[in-house]
């Protein structure tokens, strides 16, 4: 599934080939995504110049003079950049010309959405209670603590909620808890002020580490042929259930939590 280091790598893949053009036709082929494409959506921003791509946790923001078109990848989507003359796959469900490139959209699962904001984005229904942007200066251990505070569910399900924070994956959970040396089943409120300090140090470093290893694979986003480069990380504790701790030595422990994998050290994580 892209997370939001993936779809951060998209927008910097992407941007460079995109961004002050002219978007000349929208060409939709499978208009049945998550919810389905507004039909007056191609022209709203055919003739307009792309101004700006932003994202917000695991949305992208395409910026045009009329609005706002909003992108999300679901399970199984992904952007690239591709000649104009491509012959399109089964699951490229919309391109969008620039000349003599086009931004094409693929998606076998069709999780994924496009839909047109004309108004404020934070206020839309989708983004409006999205909680603070892990790598910036909101997301901070006053917050978490505070935020943390009588909370009976698990550490791991907490910061995996995104309206307590964006973009912390499965992946990512697992990883940041074991570093910080936190027990994913751990009561949320028992967090103390210093579990949340290195919480936050360590998602911001497991995030920040795989948008830093993105930039590697930005070619997959220019060419042709390529499937997306969605990249393989150095993973602690992740995929290893049963394998031996990085730190002590002894096995990991993989357990299920709300139908999602979770390792972790029994030994090093309190
Ligand atoms: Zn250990």
């Amino acid at each position: 599934m892209p997370e939001l280091p993936e779809v951060e790598t998209t927008l910097r893949g992407i941007a460079p080939h995109t961004l002050n053009r002219k978007l000349s036709r929208v060409l939709i082929r499978q208009p049945s995504l998550r919810w389905p494409i507004p039909s007056e959506l191609p022209g709203l921003i055919e003739g307009q110049t792309l101004r700006n791509i932003n994202r917000r946790g695991k949305y992208l923001l395409f910026e045009f003079a009329t609005g706002k078109a909003l992108v999300h990848l679901g399970m199984s989507g992904s952007l690239r950049i591709v000649p104009t003359d491509t012959p399109p796959n089964t699951h490229d469900h919309f391109d969008w010309i620039f000349g003599d490139i086009a931004l094409r959209y693929h998606d076998p699962r069709r999780f994924g959405c496009l839909l047109w904001i004309d108004g404020e984005p934070n206020k839309h229904k989708l983004l409006a209670k999205l909680g603070p942007e892990p790598l910036t200066d909101e997301f901070n251990a006053d917050y978490l603590f505070l935020r943390s505070r009588k909370r009976t569910q698990a550490v791991k399900q907490f910061i995996m909620d995104s309206h307590i924070v964006v973009g912390v994956g499965n992946i990512y959970a697992n990883e940041s808890l074991f570093m910080s040396r936190i027990k994913p089943i751990r009561k949320a409120g028992t967090l103390t002020r210093k579990n949340c300090e290195d919480l936050v140090r360590d998602i911001k470093f497991v995030l920040a580490r795989s948008i830093e290893q993105g930039g590697t694979t930005l070619r997959d986003f220019v060419g042709g042929d390529g499937k997306p480069g969605y990249f393989k990380q150095q993973l602690l504790v992740y995929g290893r259930g049963g394998e031996p701790c990085t730190e002590c030595g002894k096995g990991l422990k993989e357990v299920r939590m709300t139908d999602r994998t979770t390792v972790y050290c029994v030994n090093c994580q309190t």
